[in-house]
This record gives C-alpha cells, sequence and structure tokens, in this order.
C-alpha cells in the first residue's frame, strides 16, 4: 500500500520512520519545505506539554514519546540530550502536574526547596513547582537524524506543495497530512490558529538546569522558559494567539533577557548565537483522526500539536499506524 506523507516537520518524520518500523515499505513525504526550514527546527526540543489539547489524549501520547526519546538516547546521532526541568508556578500547587506519570524522575517542589535552588528569588513570587528530568530532542540533531533514518529505510522526501488532496488520491496512496499550520489552509480548518514564539539560541556557559514559568494570567503573551541544551541555552519567549508574523521583533529580544536573567542571572548578557520565531500549529484539539475523501481514498490527519510537537511526536505516530493498520 502506497503511502504519502505530507510535511517534513516532526510530525511526518516520526510517522514516516514508525510506519517503516510497522513494515510498510512504500513511503514518501512530500513537503514544501524541509528542516531546516520547518517550524519544528524553531523549537527547543524540550519534552513538556504547553498549549495543546486535549490533556486526556496527550497524557498518553506524551508518556510514549518520552520512552521513545529515552530509547533514542543510546544513539548519540539523534540528539537527544537530558535536562533537571523546574516548573514555577506562582500559586501553591494542590495536585501534582497532571503529566507527571508519564515521567521517571519527578517531585513537587514546596517553596522552602526553591528558594534553596533559586536563592536569589524573592520569597512569595513562586510558592510551590514541580521537578522533573525530561529529555530535549535537539532539533539541528534530531531532525537531520530522522531524515536519514527514513531514507536509509527506503524512504524518498521530495520537495512540493499539494494544494489538494484530489491530486495525490487519484493515485491511490494513503495519505498523512502532517502540514502542522498550513492544514488550515489544506484543509480548510477554521479551528487551527498560531502561537506565535520568539526565543534566542545563547551560548551555554555551564548551565544544566532548565526552567519555565507558568504566567499567573493564562492568556498573557509572556512565556518565559530557558532551556540548556548539549552546547546552547534557549531563551524564551512569546506565546501570542492569533499572530501571524514569523520575523524577529527586535523589541522581544530585551523582554526576554530580563525575564530569563531574573530566574538564571547567569544570563543576564548573554552571547546570542540565533534569533528564531515562528509559529506553533494551535488547535482546539490536536486532529488525529482517518477522514475518507469522496474518491475513497483515506486520508489520516496528525497536525494542530501547538508547543508540544516534539512532547507527542511518537505517540501519534504510534496511532497513526494503528489507523493506517485499521484500513
Ligand atoms: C518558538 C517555538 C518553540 C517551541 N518549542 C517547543 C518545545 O520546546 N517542545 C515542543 O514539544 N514543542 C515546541 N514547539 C512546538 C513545535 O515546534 C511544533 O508543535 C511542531 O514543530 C509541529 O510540527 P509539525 O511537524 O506538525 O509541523 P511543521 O514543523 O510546521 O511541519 C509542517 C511541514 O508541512 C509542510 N507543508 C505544509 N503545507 C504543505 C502542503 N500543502 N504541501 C506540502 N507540504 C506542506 C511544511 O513545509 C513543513 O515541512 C515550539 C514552537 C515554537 C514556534
Amino acid at each position: 500500500m502506497p503511502i504519502t506523507i505530507l510535511g517534513c516537520g516532526i510530525s511526518g518524520l516520526s510517522c514516516g520512520v514508525k510506519l517503516q518500523e510497522a513494515g510498510y515499505t512504500d513511503i514518501r513525504i512530500i513537503s514544501r519545505t524541509l528542516p531546516p526550514h520547518t517550524t519544528s527546527d524553531v523549537a527547543g526540543g524540550l519534552w513538556f506539554p504547553y498549549k495543546a489539547e486535549p490533556i486526556s489524549r496527550i497524557l498518553g501520547w506524551s508518556k510514549a514519546t518520552f520512552q521513545e526519546m529515552m530509547l533514542l538516547r543510546s544513539h548519540p546521532e539523534a540528539g537527544i540530550t537530558m535536562t533537571r526541568f523546574f516548573q514555577l508556578l506562582p500559586h501553591k500547587a494542590s495536585n501534582d502536574a497532571w503529566w507527571s506519570s508519564a515521567v521517571e524522575v519527578y517531585r513537587p517542589l514546596a517553596e522552602k526547596e526553591i528558594l534553596a535552588e533559586f536563592p536569589y528569588l524573592p520569597q512569595g513570587r513562586f510558592p510551590s513547582g514541580f521537578y522533573a528530568e525530561v529529555p530535549i530532542a535537539e532539533p539541528h540533531k534530531h531532525l537531520p537524524y530522522l531524515m536519514n533514518r527514513f531514507r536509509e529505510q527506503g524512504g524518498s522526501i521530495e520537495v512540493g506543495v499539494v494544494e489538494r488532496f484530489a491530486d495525490i488520491s487519484a493515485k491511490n496512496t494513503v495519505i498523512v497530512n502532517c502540514t502542522g499550520i498550513e492544514a488550515k489552509k489544506l484543509v480548510g480548518d477554521e479551528s487551527v490558529f498560531p502561537i506565535r514564539g520568539q526565543i534566542m539560541v545563547v551560548k551555554n556557559t555551564g548551565i544544566s538546569r532548565s526552567i519555565t514559568i507558568e504566567a499567573a494570567d493564562e492568556h498573557s503573551e509572556h512565556a518565559t522558559y530557558t532551556i540548556a541544551r548539549s552546547e546552547d541555552v534557549i531563551m524564551g519567549g512569546v506565546a501570542m494567539v492569533g499572530n501571524w508574523e514569523t520575523s524577529v521583533d527586535e523589541t522581544t529580544v530585551s523582554g526576554i533577557i530580563a525575564r530569563c536573567a531574573a530566574i538564571e542571572p547567569a544570563l543576564a548578557n548573554p552571547t546570542i548565537i540565533q534569533h528564531k520565531a515562528g509559529l506553533r500549529p494551535g488547535r482546539t484539539e490536536i486532529r488525529l483522526e482517518r477522514e475518507k475523501l469522496p474518491d475513497g481514498c483515506a486520508v489520516i490527519h496528525n497536525y494542530g500539536h501547538g508547543g508540544s510537537g516534539y512532547t507527542v511526536n511518537w505517540g501519534c505516530a504510534d496511532e497513526v499506524v494503528s489507523l493506517v493498520k485499521s484500513l
């Protein structure tokens, strides 16, 4: 059965690799852009469920992804590293983090422990938090690794734009739609929306912990986080719902530095390697389902992963394989 995957970001590549593992041999990826020119290249690559729904399905997908990432650590070329991750909350948590059962090392943090780890923070600012050890898939290594793995197993990757499914469904192929934010236009899906992000890649001068702050106002456009990777640190960021701007905004940079330096003072004067901006593919819910086209051809949709593309990719790919098998 020929399979055509649309999109060569983290979603399309994970599906390609998993379908090959399941025994499908005739698979091609068609994509308007290839790494390093996809939204997936803009990401920090941290495993952390963020700005994606529904939580009920995300827990399973993120758990499966966590486990796959842990296995991939034995392949250095896959670019997977581990980080000590702190989520700081502006209130006292009454429950464990909803994602805690997906990770291996986790504990809730009392304010006393937070102040011991971050002694410069004012008392009362973060009354609680969560600690976990989580993987990072560094996109500049991980995406080329997946492309190589897919090609070595006989997959083909072509640059091309598919304007409508009918153009390829006539060739009697199963279509896997991993077009991210651009699914809005391809499918005419009004529930897809951009969540603009902007980050800086800076020199790592010995930072090994990653931090994210939960904003007091869930609608805030500020998303403050640092991600310590093997050779650099990601400083972020913003989460601007409905904003389609993909160029870097200079005024956002100073805000990011000020907010990150407040939680990680070693980043007050960073050596900036690169600025990046991109659109998280927001959707009311991740769309992972099968659709039958009028010509009888099957499309498996897998898009709308918001800020969690690297957190759910393997779990979603497993489900895509199940849907293809069920055809
Ligand atoms: C600043 C920022 C930081 C982020 N950090 C993280 C993080 O730390 N952890 C995390 O889990 N997530 C993070 N994300 C979210 C993550 O990047 C996305 O969820 C993920 O990249 C979505 O991957 P995708 O493969 O679905 O889409 P994309 O990477 O956008 O790939 C879609 C592909 O489809 C192709 N395409 C589109 N339309 C067509 C068409 N009609 N025909 C052919 N090809 C087409 C495109 O060219 C592209 O190659 C971040 C996002 C941003 C912007």
